[in-house]
């Protein structure tokens, strides 16, 4: 059988294990609370804050949206003209049109003029976020972040670029096999060394200090079975009033993270239902099996795009030979970005279920409904959350159940329990 043949094979492997991994590991029975619970929990919360709520998710609305329009078409594009492989050309000029200068330099060429272009839309979010009180850290703060991040997409982003040629080149028919088995590697080692490489270079971790709270914290992670070294405290007020909380890492290097404005904001009972969510995360692996399925979808990326690129109108449109030459990387990105944009809702809705997993967690880990439901509307409010958003943007972006929905789920929770 030919390379393309065995392609196809492990493709149709990969999704089988996809599908097979997402019914299994992804909580889908569990139904969110009835209508007329969340209609009723809307109805407690004051009208003015959901009314000033909404109207400052409808001025992000118009930003966000442009922003990802703006981004599939520049790279549609690159990738869909030959502008892209020009522009992979010109990076690699000065230094003889060599593969590396092609491969590195013009591919963080093509990605850095795709987040220039988009940079507009970012700038007017963050003066909305600025208008809104939400934002604390300033134009200078933002600029800082900004340029930092641009500085670990180009680390990350060298190391995968030459890494990808450097298989092409060593395995020009089956480099499709190495690189899926790379890509998925690559996300494995992200998973583990981001919380300690790279969240570090945007936030302070500290120990959370000594204290009735902490030590409550820890008694209830042993209770539940998850040992947990510590919970850390990022220093998020640098940046903004939200509040969150979160979990990431595997094995050693998974770690509880809070936000010092949560510990600021928030009640002992309240801080003590996030963690309790946080460490639903931590039972049901829900950073392990992301990660896991994160592995199987890149590497069925890679092997889909040698499949997909190879087919003679894509590679005229690019104006290339072979997707697998430096030249085409626009192409691929193109491909990535259109495939990204109709993933979406899956992945939202993957994200809801797990995190609908990790709130009842919570509630049967504490079994106090009523801090619960508290936490959820201080969250709603310092967060400006819509608490019930349009049907549509929730179906394709929400990542969370909606306030009213964890609010119900609470009170269903409370009734259930007999209180
Ligand atoms: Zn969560």
């Amino acid at each position: 059988m030919s390379p393309r043949g065995w392609a196809l094979v492990a493709l149709a492997g990969l999704a089988v294990a996809l599908v097979v991994a997402a019914a299994l590991l992804i909580p889908w029975n569990r139904p969110p609370a009835p209508r007329a619970d969340q209609l009723a929990a809307l109805g407690d919360l004051p009208a003015d804050q959901v009314a000033h709520s909404r109207e400052f998710r409808a001025a992000l609305r118009p930003g966000g949206y442009a922003s990802l329009v703006v981004g599939l078409l520049i790279a549609l594009a690159l990738g869909l003209t030959p502008l892209g492989s020009r522009l992979v050309e010109l990076a690699g000029r000065p230094f003889g049109g060599h593969w590396v200068a092609q491969a590195v330099l013009g591919g963080l060429a093509v990605v850095l003029v795709a987040d220039l272009v988009t940079l507009p839309f970012s700038a007017w979010r963050q003066s909305v976020l600025t208008r809104y009180g939400l934002s604390t850290n300033g134009w200078a703060g933002w600029l800082v972040d900004l340029l930092k991040s641009y500085a670990v997409s180009a680390v990350i982003g060298a190391v995968a670029l030459l890494g990808f040629y450097a298989v092409i080149r060593l395995a020009p028919r089956w480099w499709w096999a190495f690189g899926a088995a790379g890509a998925a590697g690559l996300v494995v080692l992200l998973s583990f060394v981001l919380p300690v490489l790279v969240e570090p270079v945007f936030n302070r971790f500290t120990p959370m200090e000594q204290g009735p709270l902490r030590t409550e914290l820890m008694a209830m992670a042993a209770r539940d079975g998850v040992p947990v070294r510590d919970v850390l405290v990022a220093d998020a007020s640098r940046r903004t009033r939200a509040v969150n909380a979160y979990v990431s890492g595997i094995g050693p290097t998974r770690r509880v993270v809070v936000y010092d404005t949560l510990l600021r904001e928030a009640p002992p009972a309240e801080v003590t239902a996030v963690v309790a969510h946080e460490l639903g995360h931590a039972r049901d692996r829900d950073v392990t099996v992301g990660t896991l399925t994160g592995a199987l979808g890149a590497a069925a990326a890679v092997v889909a795009l040698y499949l997909i690129g190879s087919w003679a109108p894509l590679l005229r449109l690019a104006g290339v030979d072979s997707v697998a030459e430096p030249r085409a990387f626009p192409l691929l990105v193109a491909l990535v970005t259109v495939v990204g944009l109709v993933a979406a809702p899956v992945q939202a809705l993957i994200s809801r279920r797990v995190e609908a997993r990790a709130d009842a967690h919570a509630l049967a880990l504490t079994d106090d409904p009523s801090a619960f439901e508290s936490m959820q509307r201080r969250l709603a409010t310092i967060n400006l959350a819509d608490p019930d958003p349009p049907r549509w943007e929730y179906l394709y972006s929400a990542t969370h159940p909606s306030t009213v929905e964890r609010m119900a789920a609470a009170r269903a929770y409370a009734r259930e329990a007999g209180r």
